[in-house]
């Protein structure tokens, strides 16, 4: 018995302090189906606390919005692309497309002309993340998008920042560069439209580049790196139970490597759950900064990974895992706890790395 349960009150209430927080239009991004959590469950919530854009990054998933019923809302498909049957789909979905390349426009506009329609899209600036859009300096380029294209109606501009909740130089600098952008189009006497680039910890950690609208994902989940309190909170959680306890000596050891022993007679509640469902296995790949990694290594060493750093919450009390975390298991340590066979047993698993056999369930 597992699953992983979404608290949708939790999200909504997420949901409206970012919104308060932005105090622009907040473009809810619902990439990798919607960070884990269900990319249909978490628009149903969102629309309801008033979301009234979507992001993504697969055309299809553009597509699966409309057929959900998102038909009025405006969808954006973040990925610039120079395929056609990508850019085929962005139009029959009445999407609007990411522009960040000529060939991308070329590709977008005789799509859309073929289809005979106009397409809606944004034009992406490339300051830094080096993926998608066109570097700062190429200008005319841009300008050629707004003007030339009668396939294309740009309707905003936007870039992406890769250290907002790190490095306010370098994220001031990314939105310089947009604004510059911005700036030369308005004199040259070209609408520029919607303008954005704060993702989560932009709108959290600044409170002065929300520009026209905010594009957010992981502050929904209350799962974002920002400085200080968000007034979120993070939400799911995977849930399964206490299938056996048992009593071991003083000197017994636990997990492969035998990682741990056990420093006095320990009672031992075993829950069927471990690496396979996505349980401890997210640390690492939250870390960018070299400077974090190290740190993330240091502590290591000195807790000693296996050795009791790691806890879960059976029947409502902290427990602390004993010994490496198994495949599809752990043992933890419940010594003087109230905990009985069956007893509920809550783990922190974020859902982007939650096997898929795993159940998620919206309370
Ligand atoms: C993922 C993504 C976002 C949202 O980022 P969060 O930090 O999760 O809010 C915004 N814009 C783009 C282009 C993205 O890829």
């Amino acid at each position: 018995m597992k699953k992983f349960v979404v608290e949708r009150d939790k999200l909504a209430a997420n949901s409206r302090r970012i919104q308060q927080k932005a105090g622009v239009p907040v473009i809810a991004v619902l990439k990798a189906d919607g960070y884990g959590f269900g990319m249909a469950q978490m628009a149903e919530v969102l629309r309801e606390t008033g979301i009234r854009m979507f992001a993504v990054t697969e055309p299809g998933d553009a597509t699966k919005l409309r057929e959900l019923g998102y038909t009025e809302e405006d969808i954006l498909v973040m990925r610039s692309t120079a395929m056609a049957d990508e850019a085929y789909e962005i139009v029959q979905a009445g999407a609007i497309a990411t522009v960040g390349s000529p060939e991308a426009a070329y590709c977008l506009n005789e799509v859309a002309k073929g289809c005979g329609v106009q397409a809606r899209a944004h034009v992406k600036i490339d300051t830094g993340m080096g993926r998608y859009g066109f570097l700062a300096d190429q200008y005319e380029e841009i300008k050629r998008v707004y003007q030339e294209c009668e396939g294309i109606a740009v309707t905003g501009i936007y870039t992406h920042f890769h250290s907002a909740f790190a490095n306010e130089a370098a994220t001031r600098a990314q939105y310089k560069q947009l604004c510059a952008i911005v700036d030369r189009l308005r004199v040259d006497g070209i609408d520029c439209g919607m303008r954005h680039a704060a993702n989560s910890s932009g709108v959290f950690c600044y409170d002065d580049m929300m520009l026209d609208a905010v594009r957010v994902g992981s502050a929904f989940t209350g799962r974002m790196a920002a400085k200080g309190a968000t007034g979120l909170s993070r939400i799911g959680y995977l849930e399964s139970r206490v299938i056996e306890l048992r009593t071991v000596p003083k000197g017994h050891t636990f997990g492969y490597g035998a990682g741990y022993v056990a420093k006095d007679a320990t009672r031992v509640a075993v829950v069927p759950v471990g690496y396979t469902d996505g349980f401890s296995v997210e640390k690492k790949k939250d870390l960018y900064r070299s400077r974090d990694v190290l740190r993330y290594i240091l502590a290591e060493i000195k807790n000693g990974r296996g050795r009791g750093n790691i806890y879960i919450t059976i029947n409502g009390q902290r427990a602390r895992v004993m010994g490496h975390v198994g495949l599809c298991h752990v043992s933890c340590d419940v010594t003087g706890l109230d905990v009985h066979n069956g007893d509920t047993a809550i783990l922190d698993v974020n859902p982007l790395y939650l096997s898929p056999l795993v159940p998620k369930e919206y309370v």
